[in-house]
């Protein structure tokens, strides 16, 4: 496996492999892998013949008070861990290099970005946006393969892919869980034994909530209301619990289509999120 530092290297070997025929999956990730991006980077490799997974902590991504400063960082740990998984090049550049100095240009994608949680971390989807751009600019993939953990990333990846005329296949992968049901997390070990206890409570809610629409359940009050009050009787200190439009991520009022029910809660450090979608119409369409 071979750790790439140079963006124009990155670029060299990415070239030479669709020059000879070949295809090139990207995963891109903060590091600090657990099963959740480990998922991906074997997804990448049924989907393409060369894998480049990336490992790059973007800071345009983190608002001041947030946590880039102390965010989990070990790349050895990292290596160790794709090293089983026959990855071809993991791509780890200096933010030197991916932000000289006079950098001055930022993709916004300006209405997925408005909900959720875009409306408590302003300049968080632009910073993504912009280095997911600058990731698939540097690493010529076809394909690139994102976690719907992170939904609204998804959604944001996919809009500006759409609307800038990016040549990458965008390839959505489900949520890894822990036995329990919480979504695997690099923040997940800000959580002392107490708040890990309480967490698994944001999935249970999400699936209720899910098995109610599934039965019959329409209006968005009602949802919202039965889940608010199980995630606070559950000690969790919600940001938000929304059903919004799966494509636009607006409200909505009634479940008329494929909707997302999302939430976002506080738990001492971390900030956890997760989501269901939810299509209770899709056996008649089928
Ligand atoms: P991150 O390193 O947190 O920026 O995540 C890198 C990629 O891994 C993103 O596409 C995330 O959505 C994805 N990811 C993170 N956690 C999970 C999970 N539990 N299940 C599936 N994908 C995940």
């Amino acid at each position: 496996m071979d750790v790439v530092h140079s963006v124009d290297r990155m670029r060299e070997i990415s070239s030479s492999h669709r020059r000879a025929g070949e295809t090139v999956a990207l995963v891109p990730t903060m590091g600090a892998l657990h099963a959740g991006h480990l998922a991906l980077v074997r997804r990448a490799g049924s989907v393409a013949s060369r894998v480049v997974v990336s490992i790059f902590v973007n800071p345009s991504q983190f608002g001041p008070e947030e946590d880039l400063a102390s965010y989990p960082r070990d790349l050895q740990s990292d290596l160790a861990a794709l090293e089983p998984l026959g990855v071809d090049h993991v791509f780890n550049p200096d933010a030197s290099e991916v932000y000289p100095q006079g950098y001055q240009t930022r993709v916004r994608v300006t209405e997925v970005e408005n909900h959720l949680c875009g409306l408590s971390r302003p300049v968080h989807f632009s910073g993504v946006a912009t280095v997911v751009l600058k990731l698939f600019n540097m690493c010529l993939p076809d394909y690139a393969i994102f976690g719907m953990k992170d939904y609204q990333q998804v959604r944001v990846i996919e809009r500006m892919v759409q609307d800038l005329n990016v040549g990458v296949e965008i390839v959505r992968h489900p949520t890894v869980r822990e036995s329990d049901g919480l979504a695997m997390s690099s923040r997940n070990r800000y959580l002392t034994s107490d708040q890990r206890k309480r967490a698994p409570a944001i999935y249970a809610t999400l699936k209720r909530l899910k098995n109610d629409v599934m039965t019959g359940l329409r209006d968005a009050a009602v949802i919202l209301e039965r889940g608010r009050r199980e995630l606070t009787e559950a000690g969790l200190d919600l940001e938000y619990l929304n059903v919004c439009d799966a494509g636009t991520l607006d409200d909505v009022a009634r479940v008329e289509d494929t909707v997302l029910i999302a939430a976002a809660v506080r738990l001492g450090a971390a900030r956890l999120i997760d989501n269901v979608l939810v299509n209770p119409f899709e056996e008649e369409d089928a």
